[in-house]
């Protein structure tokens, strides 16, 4: 098969989009999110209407723009992509408002870290589809107000609370993305090792899976970082004996947790003897951006119950200790 061939020779960010599912069906898992857009796509069209602004939010990696891209070629509609920090003027969220055609997917990621002012621009252009722009400048200037083609909004984030009150609002349909399980992951392996022309067994996909942070793009990073291990070896075939080999040599734990995780449990455990602890505190010590602490590395800690966040800090759960091998110190409140 050609095209699987050259899928294997391209670079990294080719494969990422080489793997991207192109369908509804083609999409693995996060199975209410998809039966929900599934109605909702076929309202639209039955309407002959545009789809209904779409937040999605949940952690890095969970398929947003993938979904986003899905959309639009389910409705059959073009697809525009960009993201909240790199529109730094209401003129820049103008013109690309205005080159929209009819049906158009705008897909806005990190859309939490829009500037204010431009933010203000997407209220009217939500609900009413106008957009309202100032010509001139003094007393000469006056509003002038462009009608806009019907467009649908996806928005990304990676948590909804980002969002001021009077965006979340603007979209008629919030959707929440959760980790993948390992059964679906699995799939997720199979079918990249797949279109990448590897040979994966059952147990060597499950494997990849199980260590994949419950998150796709982990998934296929790991996957490639495999064969590569696979190549060199000269396996003919990715089994539970190479994938191990391979993702214990890339210093990933038997619950997925790499270095990054565990210099972030260590860090709670050694220093503040299990929490609580500040996430800014943590952020120094780490020296990670407070963003990337609350929204990459904790949500996978706390979904496995190693860590709890409290109102006085980061702690260290039970589970945590004993993955560390470490025993907790003794409390006085006990
Ligand atoms: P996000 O926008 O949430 O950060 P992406 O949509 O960019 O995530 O997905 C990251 C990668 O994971 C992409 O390469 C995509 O191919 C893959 N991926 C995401 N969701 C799935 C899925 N359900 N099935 C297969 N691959 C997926």
């Amino acid at each position: 098969d050609e095209n699987r061939l050259t899928a294997a020779q391209k670079r990294p960010e080719d494969i990422d989009a080489a793997l991207r599912p192109k369908s509804l069906s083609e999409f693995i898992g996060q199975e209410g999110a998809r039966d929900n857009l599934r109605i909702f796509i076929e309202a639209a069209k039955l309407r002959g209407d545009a789809l209904d602004h779409v937040l999605f939010f949940g952690p890095p990696g969970l398929g947003k723009t993938t979904l986003a891209q899905i959309m639009a070629a389910e409705m059959g509609a073009g697809f525009r992509a960009t993201s909240g920090p790199v529109i730094t003027k209401s003129g820049d969220l103008a013109a690309l408002l205005t080159n929209l055609e009819d049906g158009d997917v705008l897909f806005i990621d990190e859309i939490h870290r829009l500037n204010p002012v431009v933010e203000e621009v997407l209220y009217p252009a939500m609900e009413d589809r106008v957009l309202d722009i100032m010509i001139g400048e003094g007393p000469a200037a006056r509003s002038v107000r462009i009608d806009l083609p019907k467009f649908t909004l996806v928005g990304a984030t990676t948590r909804q609370g980002l969002l001021t009150t009077p965006l979340r609002d603007r979209f008629g349909i919030p959707i929440r993305l959760n980790f993948y399980t390992h059964d679906e992951l699995e799939l997720v392996v199979r079918r990249a090792a797949h279109l990448l022309n590897l040979n994966i067994s059952p147990d060597g996909a499950m494997e990849i899976a199980r260590r994949a942070r419950g998150t796709p793009r982990v998934a296929g990073r790991l996957l490639r970082r495999v064969r590569d291990f696979a190549n060199v070896a000269g396996a003919a075939i990715v089994d539970k004996a190479v994938a191990d080999d391979a993702l214990t040599r890339l210093e990933i734990d038997a619950l997925g947790l790499d270095l990054m995780d565990r210099r972030y449990l260590m860090m709670i455990a050694d220093i503040y003897k299990g929490g609580p602890v500040g996430v800014e505190t943590l952020a120094a010590g780490l020296s990670e951006p407070r963003d990337t602490v609350e929204e990459v590395i904790e949500p996978y800690l706390i979904q496995l119950g190693l860590i709890a966040r409290t109102a006085r800090g980061r702690c260290l759960n039970d589970r945590a200790w004993k993955h560390l091998g470490l025993t907790p110190p003794v409390t006085k409140e006990n």
